[in-house]
């Protein structure tokens, strides 16, 4: 993201453009990646009942010092794309499409990264393939994906220690998604499993051929895992549905998902707790995703104008988001196990 914002703002050949718009909830390294090419980052708010961007708080930003605007389409689910671009293109500025959640999902049939001018892959932990560390730019052909490739090409190699090291933790990574041993492998710090944190001075440097070349043997596997992932979202949908605590979005029509992780929404904070605690306490993964709204990240927020601090709709996603796991070695009767801590613990908790 950094490589791709440094190659836009060189090609664009309009230094005022300083901005880069993101949704006010998203990954941390979004912002990072923006502050480290020396960037300022600027918010936009998101709809809690899609995800999708708030068209109005795009609309207030004034578009001719911003450089680029930037997706979320979190937990594989598609962000209204073909209006994302539109307005990028109506007041001339970059789109870069973010779907390092979202490999393999599409929105009215074109797949998610293809939108905009750019799109980003990541084959991090926790993403729809892994190999622990990597990504990919996607584009077209044209000056911007020149400079891009050229500047890839002078970026240093992989550490050979490093690939080796990612090497080594797959296995064990692998091993986390076997419910039996959930508790075993949540427990490896080195795993560095289910932490947000946000860091400025990540490495820059190419991605390793061998894990690439990992990357695209489970690529001819992508679509067989997406379709298990949202067959397994759907099961466990439904047996949330006849409780009134918990919340699921909304679709976007034209959207084919690649879920990731099942986003729900507990509006009380007490049960939300309560249901993370136990969910985990019975071998299921369930997780807050990120903790706070980049507005309520003290690093991010000290960067931001007087009128990017308050974003209420990114803050509420933010305070009552819960994850579900999807992968593809949930049990069968997942959505039945999380049905009955869930009837356990709205039983116990007050509203
Ligand atoms: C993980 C993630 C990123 C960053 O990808 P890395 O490969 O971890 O740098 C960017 N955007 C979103 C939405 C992500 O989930």
């Amino acid at each position: 993201m950094t490589c791709v914002l440094r190659a836009m703002q060189a090609t664009a050949q309009q230094p005022q453009r300083r901005e880069v718009l993101i949704p006010a909830y998203t990954c941390y390294s979004v912002a990072a990646s923006i502050v480290r090419a020396g960037l300022r980052p600027r918010l936009y708010d998101i709809d809690p009942e899609t995800l999708d961007f708030d068209p109005a708080s795009i609309q207030r930003v004034a578009p001719n010092n911003v450089l680029a605007i930037i997706s979320a389409n979190l937990y594989g689910i598609p962000n209204s794309l073909d209006r994302l671009e539109a307005l990028a293109r109506d007041n001339g500025l970059y789109l870069i499409d973010d779907a390092a959640q979202a490999l393999g999902a599409r929105f009215k049939g074109r797949p998610l990264g293809g939108y905009g001018d750019v799109g980003i892959l990541s084959f991090e932990k926790g993403k729809n393939i892994t190999t622990l560390k990597g990504g990919a730019i996607v584009g077209g052909s044209g000056p911007l994906m020149e400079r891009i490739e050229r500047a890839r090409d002078t970026l240093p190699g992989s550490p050979l220690v490093g690939t080796l090291m990612s090497w080594a933790k797959l296995p064990a990574y692998a091993l986390f998604f076997r419910p039996e041993l959930y508790g075993l492998v949540q427990s490896l710090p080195w795993l560095e499993l289910g932490i947000t944190r946000y860091e400025e001075d990540f490495a820059i440097e190419q991605y390793s051929p061998s894990l690439a070349g990992l990357a695209l043997r489970l690529c001819d596997r992508l679509d067989q895992l997406n379709r298990q992932r949202n067959a397994n979202a759907e099961r466990v949908s439904n047996a949330l549905r006849p409780f009134p605590e918990v919340r699921l979005l909304r679709r976007l029509e034209g959207s084919q998902e690649a879920l990731v992780r099942l986003p729900v929404f507990v509006e009380s904070a007490a049960l939300r707790t309560r249901l993370i605690a136990e969910l985990n306490a019975a071998g299921i993964g369930a997780s807050g995703s990120y903790p706070q709204a980049l507005c309520d990240v003290p690093e991010v927020r000290r960067l931001l104008p007087a009128e990017d601090l308050e974003m209420p709709k990114a803050r509420r996603v933010a305070a009552t988001v819960v994850t579900l796991p999807t992968h593809p070695y949930c049990p069968p009767d997942l959505a039945d196990r999380i049905g009955s801590v869930l009837r356990r613990v709205t039983q116990s908790v007050a509203p």
